[in-house]
């Protein structure tokens, strides 16, 4: 039988021009047929045989599906988050925001968070994971969308201070439901253009309405800006993720409709992050 070393160093190879992370693609894949974690698969990779079902994951993963669908959750801020096809797969660079709130919080730590666009609740749950006092809202259109982030909320055991809700921000009065004011505001919307090319990772296996967002990828930012100033307290604070080509507009947008806006880059250097405040705050 195959030993872990060489199926791991096979699969890395197989691996090297689909993926950014073939080996660590590999590691991960290999530590779930073996049901341990991936700093104990490397402990003991000398003495491990390659596990049943390692090659079945790894077909997977050349025909584009993400690790984190195979294996069923990604690491964000340190925690494990459930994903699915229902959901967008956490990005590292959205870390950017939770980074941004609690150098905001440590001041003043925030009592009422907000999350527009939960999906699998990484945001709203890693600020709560940060401010222990703090309660949190997190509002989705799609049902199936918060059941994951639900089942994320448990198994942080951050039920007790999380609510979700099911709203579409396309529709009317919106923001009525909400329990409002809230100190600090979170949202990873759609923002992406339709005419975006986008790898087959995404493109397949990632919900559309979680990515897609009109031909300059504003039409959600478009909805919502308006109806934030009404949301937010009076020293609070808006954190929304953007696309790097569109800190201009959303600011000049932002500007129009009350509040100052700053931006911030990505550790790509890319603009990834706009604060806002109210500008009479
Ligand atoms: N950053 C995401 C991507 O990789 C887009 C997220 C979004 O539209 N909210 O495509």
């Amino acid at each position: 039988m195959a030993d872990a070393a060489s199926g791991l160093r096979a699969a890395a190879q197989a691996l090297e021009d689909l993926s950014d992370t073939p080996r660590l693609d590999a590691e991960l894949l290999m530590a779930h047929a073996l049901g341990i974690t991936r700093e104990a698969l490397l402990l003991d990779l000398p003495c491990l045989p390659e596990p049943d079902g390692f090659a079945t994951l790894l077909e997977r993963r050349i025909a584009r599906e993400p690790v984190a669908h195979i294996i069923g959750e990604k690491e964000f801020w340190g925690l494990s988050f459930r994903v699915s096809g229902d959901v967008l797969i956490p990005r590292p660079d959205s870390e950017l925001l939770i980074e941004a709130a609690v150098r905001i919080g440590a001041q003043r730590p925030p009592a009422q968070i907000l999350d527009l666009g939960t999906g699998s609740g990484a945001l709203l749950l890693s600020a709560l994971s940060e401010f222990p006092d703090a309660r949190g809202v997190g509002v989705d259109a799609s049902a199936a969308a918060l059941g994951v982030a639900h089942s994320n909320a448990d198994h942080l055991g951050l039920s007790n201070r999380v609510q979700f809700q099911l709203l579409d921000w396309t529709e009317p009065g919106w923001q009525d439901p909400l329990p409002a004011p809230f100190d600090l505001i979170l949202a990873n919307p759609p923002y992406v253009s339709t005419a975006a090319e986008l790898s087959a990772e995404v493109q397949e296996f990632e919900p559309h309405e979680a990515l897609f967002a009109g031909p300059e990828g504003l039409d959600d930012y478009r909805i919502l800006l308006p109806g934030l100033g009404n949301l937010l307290g009076p020293d609070g604070h808006i954190l929304l993720e953007i696309g790097y080509d569109q800190a201009d507009k959303l600011s000049q947008l932002a500007e129009s409709h009350g509040f100052l806006a700053e931006c911030l880059q990505d550790l790509g250097g890319n603009d990834r992050l706009l604060i806002l405040t109210l500008a009479s705050g």
